[in-house]
């Protein structure tokens, strides 16, 4: 594992960021995973556009050109020795006494880079399940911000009722998960909610847009119920770390034969295809 922290590399677990800085009090920042598979960034240029557009949301200058950042984060990247790497990148607006009025000080940068968290076999195979819960975030979830308490409640909420993942409802509609998107299959149908504030545009969702796309697979955006998944042929998560995910239970109720379905296979095998023939 290798970081950095506003121009120096440092150890892991060095401790480098001042008290009184912003992401550290305010969550005043913003942050992207990039995966790394063999060496070479997954949609790279997407990852980095959605950076600036968040930072640019927050008012918050980066400081760096975006062309500069790119080289930055492949040469921590290659300096890790990593071939399958999470490259975590974050900005914030800086070190400055607290209070809450922006301050004049350059952006901080932190950049980690670890070994890609991968989930198991078991998981990969069966397929997980899911609760639905309520969506209590703020309405610009389309900025992907350092604020998670709200995604952090309903992730350990998943997990203390022994799933994987909460996938959200907002005015009765489903928004997405609290790291994830979230896809239904309804008679070869491949479903998802458009992108708006309500969601993150998610660049897994993207890939998965693009495949159907190449497989004539039909794809419609629109925000679906919770009935409408719970009744779903198939539901799917994608998220960078967790590719194209089948979804087999959501709230104790099983999803289809409980079984990962052929349209999530079939996308999850076109995905693997895309990563290696970059
Ligand atoms: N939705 C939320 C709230 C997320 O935090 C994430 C990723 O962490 C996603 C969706 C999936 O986005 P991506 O496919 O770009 O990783």
């Amino acid at each position: 594992s290798l970081a950095y922290f506003n121009g120096n590399i440092i150890g892991i677990d060095d401790p480098v960021i001042p008290i009184d800085e912003r992401g550290h009090q305010f969550g005043d920042g913003v942050y992207e995973v990039i995966r790394f598979y063999q060496g070479k960034p997954f949609m790279l240029k997407e990852h980095l556009d959605r950076l600036f557009m968040s930072a640019k949301a927050i008012k918050l200058e980066i400081g760096k050109e975006q062309e500069e950042l790119e080289a930055l984060m492949l040469e921590l990247a290659g300096k890790s020795g990593l071939a399958d790497a999470d490259l975590y990148v974050q900005v914030t607006r800086g070190v400055a006494p607290r209070n809450h009025l922006f301050p004049k000080c350059p952006a901080s940068l932190s950049i980690t880079v670890k070994p890609a968290r991968e989930l198991s076999h078991q998981v990969r195979s069966e397929g997980v399940h899911i609760v639905l819960l309520p969506d209590e975030r703020w309405q610009n979830c389309y900025i992907k911000s350092l604020n998670l308490l709200p995604n952090v409640l309903a992730k350990q909420e998943a997990f203390e009722q022994g799933c994987f993942e909460s996938v959200l409802v907002r005015d009765g509609m489903i928004t997405e998960g609290s790291s994830t998107n979230v896809f239904i299959v309804k008679e070869g149908k491949v479903q998802t909610r458009p992108l708006s504030r309500y969601i993150l545009a998610g660049i897994t969702r993207l890939a998965v847009k693009e495949i159907t796309g190449e497989q004539g697979i039909p794809f419609i955006e629109r925000a679906f119920r919770p009935e409408e998944l719970l009744e779903a042929d198939e539901v799917f998560l994608t998220s960078t770390t967790s590719e194209v995910l089948a979804v087999t239970a959501a709230d104790g109720r099983q999803i289809g034969d409980g079984q990962p379905g052929p349209v999530t296979r079939r996308l999850y095998e076109c995905f693997q295809q895309k990563i290696k023939a970059m």
